[in-house]
């Protein structure tokens, strides 16, 4: 992942590099049209390429500092990370008998991202038939990491025991449907999930090894 990142940079800075090549030939030649012509076509002509070039140049800089910025984000999950929240993980498995697997992975969250509670979505669950994933935001710190992973968790269990089901439209839990526009506060999964999440069972402090 970081070479590919690496590559693309240095595409970028040679792509920049010559832009900027562009440019000083264009200026180059504007100066002499500025010299010979005066006021033609030929003048207007060369002031709309240089206004393209730079665009493109601008352009440019943008995906550069957007790619900084995610592969900052990105540069702390280390395969450390993905084997302390995976240890985190398959302790509360076994603790809470969670019988379909769950797989934890990171997500790239870009600043500003947020759910419709407009909030930054620091994790998230996804429900397939035989899995369900954790996904876990890169911008946060390993605790953060683990914080979130707990909560989640609990999700994992009420989605588990067949006492939440996650619909297009809308949630079930414990026989009774919500739907998707219903304030977060009001969700009782949620309120369940905030309760439990620094429950011990779901700690990271109380698990061994
Ligand atoms: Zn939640």
């Amino acid at each position: 992942m970081l070479t590919i990142m690496i590559v693309l940079f240095v595409i970028l800075i040679v792509l920049v590099a010559i832009a900027f090549r562009m440019i000083r030939e264009q200026i180059k030649d504007h100066r002499r049209l500025e010299v010979t012509y005066d006021g033609s076509l030929e003048y207007d002509k060369m002031n709309e390429k240089i206004k393209g070039t730079w665009l493109a140049v601008v352009i440019i800089i943008i995906l550069m500092v957007g790619m900084c910025d995610s592969a900052k984000a990105g540069q702390p999950f280390r395969r450390s990370y993905q084997k302390s929240l995976d240890a985190h993980k398959d302790a509360i498995v076994e603790r809470m008998m969670i019988k379909t697997p769950v797989v934890v992975r990171p997500f790239v969250s870009t600043k500003g991202h947020a759910n419709r509670y407009s909030r930054e979505i620091r994790g998230y669950m996804v429900t397939t038939p035989d899995t369900l994933y954790v996904y876990i935001s890169l911008r946060l710190d390993l605790d953060e990491m683990h914080d979130v992973l707990q909560h989640e968790m609990v999700h994992v269990w009420q989605v588990d025991t067949g006492e939440l089901r996650v619909l297009r439209n809308g949630w079930v839990f414990r026989g009774n449907f919500y739907p998707i526009d219903t304030p977060y506060a009001e969700l009782p999964h949620e309120k369940e999930a905030f309760m439990l999440e620094s429950n011990r069972i779901f700690r990271k402090e109380s698990i061994h090894g």
